[in-house]
């Protein structure tokens, strides 16, 4: 018998119907003599729907009621399934964010978790009820409802289940693993058996949205044991049909290249003529920080004259107005010329076997001169290397160097 963390994505629960069959993966598990605690995402389409409302009352709205406003999709399909699960004579309620209390810090709108108490749900699991939590949302110290960012209940599942101690927790949704890169854009793609957390987590960090970062952050640090399936599929989580994310030392073959994961989120900053004297760099990219600014990929020049340089930076495209605002009042850029531009796109190849060996940026730059493609900013670490493009070309870069790689599925 298994303790048993069970995330349904948007899609998974879009309607009634899908919401049934998910009900009926959880009475199969339930029916095995497993513990599960359910997290559901809102209907598809209904988060970005709700955060369209936002935008329209207004552009600066306050974040607090923002949160009041995103976090009720996950509420409605929480109350739903476990409706579903009673349906079928299994002891089912729903906990909200408030009532477990799941805990977070108060930045509003991407709030992180900070604790979980999970005295009163372990009691519930043990005499068999289900527990159906909507993912995403959380309550501050100032009893306010916050939300986790886009792709936050993955997140919500992954601390539950690292706060429950779970056997597994696993990531229902509309694909049936985690692959080489999106199978969206290359239907060649592979499907992966086993990831490594330090893989999964650059994957999604770069871009691969089938899972949102923080979660394989704590999956990592807790050792949650993950798995990402279908919830289209016939089989259930206990089958292990899916991608196991899991510890490196449990892959028995390790590839140069995992996967290549692409963001066209990202958007460009170049101040031209920025002072060349030390603390520069400090002075630019604190307030960017202390405005919440995910700083990126950065690049300084040389400076020709030893007197003045240029800085490039990218950051997230919804960032940017608010980048360009905090740099654009600071008195020692008075003289400097700020540009930005958003049609660009980030690619990156990440895999462990890179750290071993050599060669693997060499192919990425020649693949992408074959293709003619322009590579703006370069940024590497141990295990990844992303280069950043313009946008038009995206797909040809990734479809490309999958290639390149020898990442295809073989038949
Ligand atoms: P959910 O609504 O279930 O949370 P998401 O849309 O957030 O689902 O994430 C699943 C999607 O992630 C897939 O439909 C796929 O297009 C995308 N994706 C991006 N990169 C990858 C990858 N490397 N492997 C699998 N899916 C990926
Ligand atoms: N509903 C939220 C979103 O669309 C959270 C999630 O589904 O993970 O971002
Ligand atoms: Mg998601």
């Amino acid at each position: 018998m298994a303790l048993i963390v069970a995330k349904f994505g948007g899609t998974s629960v879009a309607d009634i119907e899908r919401i049934e069959r998910a009900a009926d993966k959880i009475a199969c598990e339930v029916e095995s003599g497993h513990q599960v605690a359910v997290v559901v995402s809102a209907m598809s389409g209904v988060t970005n729907q709700l955060v369209g409302y936002c935008g329209e009352v207004s552009k600066m709205h306050d974040l607090r009621e923002y949160d009041v406003v995103v976090s009720s999709g996950e509420q409605v399909t929480s109350g739903l399934m476990a409706m579903a699960l009673q349906k079928r004579g299994i002891a089912a309620r729903s906990w909200m964010g408030w009532q477990v209390p799941i805990k977070t810090n108060d930045i509003h709108g991407k709030a992180r978790i900070e604790d979980i108490d999970t005295v009163e749900l372990h009691k519930r699991l043990g005499n068999g009820e289900v527990a159906v939590v909507p993912g995403f949302q959380g309550i501050t110290d100032a009893n306010r409802v916050s939300t986790l960012g886009r792709g936050g209940s993955d997140t919500s599942a992954v601390a539950l289940a690292a706060a429950l101690k779970a056997d597994r927790c696993d990531i229902y949704t509309d694909v049936d693993g985690v692959y080489t890169t999106d199978p969206r854009i290359v239907p060649g793609a592979r499907k992966i058996k086993k990831i490594a957390y330090e893989e999964m987590l650059e994957l999604s960090s770069l871009g691969a949205k089938v899972l949102q970062t923080r979660s394989v952050e704590i999956a990592a640090k807790q050792k949650v044991s993950l798995q990402v399936l279908s919830s289209f599929e016939d089989h259930v989580g206990s089958d292990m049909p899916g991608t196991l994310v899991t510890k490196e030392e449990d892959i028995m073959e390790q590839e140069l290249v995992t996967g290549i994961a692409f963001s066209r989120d990202e958007a460009k900053v170049t101040i031209l003529n920025v002072p060349d004297v030390p603390g520069v760099a400090a002075k630019i990219f604190s307030p960017l920080a202390d405005s919440n600014v995910n700083v990126d990929m950065i690049v300084q020049n040389i400076s020709t004259d030893g007197k003045a340089t240029d800085m490039t930076f990218t950051a997230p495209k919804n960032e940017l107005e608010q980048a360009l605002a905090v740099l654009t009042k600071q008195d020692f850029l008075k003289k400097s010329k700020i540009i930005s531009a958003s049609n660009v796109a980030k690619v990156s190849v990440v895999g462990i076997g890179m750290r071993s060996h050599a060669g693997v940026a060499n192919t990425m730059f020649e693949t992408l001169a074959e293709k003619n493609i322009n590579i703006q900013v370069i940024s590497t670490s141990e295990i990844k290397i992303s280069v950043l493009i313009e946008e038009d070309y995206t797909e040809l870069a990734v479809r490309a160097l999958h290639a390149a790689y020898g990442l295809e599925e073989t038949a």
